[in-house]
């Protein structure tokens, strides 16, 4: 038994240095390379992911996952065991054939969509979509052709959530959300910012406000992308990017929080576990309730806008309020593009998605059908028509990518950061009097302990669980968005 926990123990270790190196060529892809590099890229790339692939699915993994399994195991030993499992079974039932074919589709789908957004005309990305659906279905059934398909597909975004359990919340939230927002339309829209903003001033902001977070510089780095994203390379070894816009303060800002959320997540995986099975993130669902716990609960509250203020004040020469910040930070209202959208209406984007991919992977409606569908469903959800298809069912990367079931992660995590930040609140009574003297260390503390330690010790769901008991996680954002935008607007439940 522990030959075999050695043994597999090594293996694992390759497979994480791999997945690290190719974080970091991601990383400088988006960051660092010149533009003509991607050819050369796209060659290093494909001898990784096929390194990876022909490690992982050795039938010598197989065997000693066999000999582990049922036996007596810690519990680093037996997470890591069941999660390397989920990836070999995966891995080894999708026939070689449909990977490759995947891929090559991928690779031509990505510029068709970026040039059939450009043009907004669905027509030329239709065929690709269709060929990426068809190869999803196959993927699906090849791995597993008893459960329902879309939980086929939800499982490597965010294993232990099905749609059991996703259909009734979105249900209820679409709902709750609806009334929200109508409520919230008679009420005060509070001001936006004027700008515009010395760039190099606001980067110094950014620094400041990451550092009081907790980001750890000698085991990270903060640089600027088109679009800011997150590369866990190890926990010691933690890439978040950012976008500064000369007259988006808050955006750029609320951009980066939300990195060094997903950062302080990353830094806070036990370096003992993570050459492990078991020392990654436990989902995207939860990586994403870290990001949005500090960009929303916290970052965009009053405390934090009073603290926000003073360093604000000091950095750019302003002259803010906490109150004008605060105002300006939950600005709401009905729009037609998920990433611009505020923390009302984001969930709703999201719902369209979601149902829309069930109807899809249920075989209801055609691609052909698409455009339509989400106009109508835009409509019906946020009250918004799309003009175009760029605006519209074209708006998003991730079809383009083969990636289906990867948007309930995002609600998954907003669900998830309201019952974290409910929790600590009744945890931690002086809770805002730290944000608003800028003491982060606590919170940071809290969540180290209940769910960065935990890696992917357990899935996402019992990691919950574990950290706020059984709360519903409905009932606690809606609380939550009632509280901050209802008293913004001056409107009641
Ligand atoms: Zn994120």
């Amino acid at each position: 038994m522990t030959d075999a926990w050695t043994e597999l123990s090594d293996r694992t270790t390759e497979l994480k240095a791999i997945e690290g190196l190719m974080g970091m060529a991601e990383w400088d892809q988006q960051v660092m390379m010149p533009a003509a590099g991607s050819g050369a890229r796209g060659a290093h790339m494909s001898l990784l992911s096929g390194l990876h692939h022909e490690k992982l699915t050795d039938d010598r993994v197989g065997e000693l996952l066999e000999t582990l399994t049922g036996g007596d195991l810690t519990e680093t030993q037996s997470a890591s065991v069941r999660n390397l499992q989920r990836d070999f079974d995966r891995a080894t039932r999708v026939p070689a054939a449909l990977v490759k074919r995947g891929a090559v589709v991928r690779a031509k789908a990505f510029p068709a969509w970026a040039e059939a957004k450009e043009a907004s005309d669905f027509s030329q990305f239709s065929p690709h979509l269709a060929e990426l659906i068809d190869i999803a279905k196959e993927t699906v059934s090849a791995i597993d052709s008893e459960s329902d398909p879309y939980d086929v597909l939800l499982a490597p975004f965010d294993p232990g959530s099905t749609v059991a359990t996703l259909d009734p919340m979105f249900d209820r939230l679409g709902s709750e959300l609806g009334t929200l927002l109508d409520a919230l339309e008679d009420g005060e829209a509070p001001a936006k910012l004027e700008g515009p903003w010395d760039v190099a001033k606001q980067r110094s902001l950014h620094d400041e406000v990451a550092t009081a977070l907790g980001f750890d510089w000698k085991r990270g780095r903060l640089d600027n992308s088109e679009h800011p994203f997150t590369v866990g390379v190890h926990p010691t070894d933690v890439r978040i990017t950012t976008h500064i816009y000369p007259e988006g303060l808050l955006s750029g800002l609320s951009g980066t929080v939300h990195e060094v959320g997903h950062g302080l997540y990353e830094q806070g995986i036990p370096t003992e576990l993570s050459m492990t099975a078991a020392g990654s993130a436990a989902s995207f669902g939860l990586h994403e309730s870290q990001s949005r716990f500090w960009e929303n609960t916290i970052g965009r509250s009053r405390a934090f806008s009073n603290w926000l203020s003073s360093r604000a004040n000091k950095r750019l020469g302003t002259s803010f309020s906490g109150e004008e910040l605060y105002g300006a930070a939950n600005r709401v209202q009905r729009s037609l593009v998920r990433v611009f959208a505020d923390e009302v209406t984001y969930n709703l984007h999201i719902l369209v998605r979601y149902t829309l991919e069930r109807r899809i992977f249920a075989g209801e409606v055609t691609v052909d059908e698409l455009p339509d569908a989400w106009t109508d469903l835009y409509e019906s959800t946020i009250g918004v028509r799309p003009g175009t298809a760029a605006e519209g069912v074209l708006q998003d990367v991730h079809w383009a990518g083969g990636m289906f079931a990867y948007f309930p992660s995002y609600t998954l995590g907003n669900l998830y950061a309201a019952s974290l930040g409910a929790t600590l609140v009744e945890e931690m009574p002086d809770l805002w009097d730290q944000v608003e003297a800028g003491e982060f260390q606590d919170i940071l503390g809290w969540l180290r302990h209940n769910v960065h330690s935990r890696a992917h010790l357990a899935d996402a769901p019992d990691i919950m669980a574990a950290a706020v008991g059984e709360r519903d996680h409905v009932e606690d954002l809606v609380d939550y968005l009632w509280s901050r935008h209802g008293a913004l607007h001056g409107v009641t439940r």
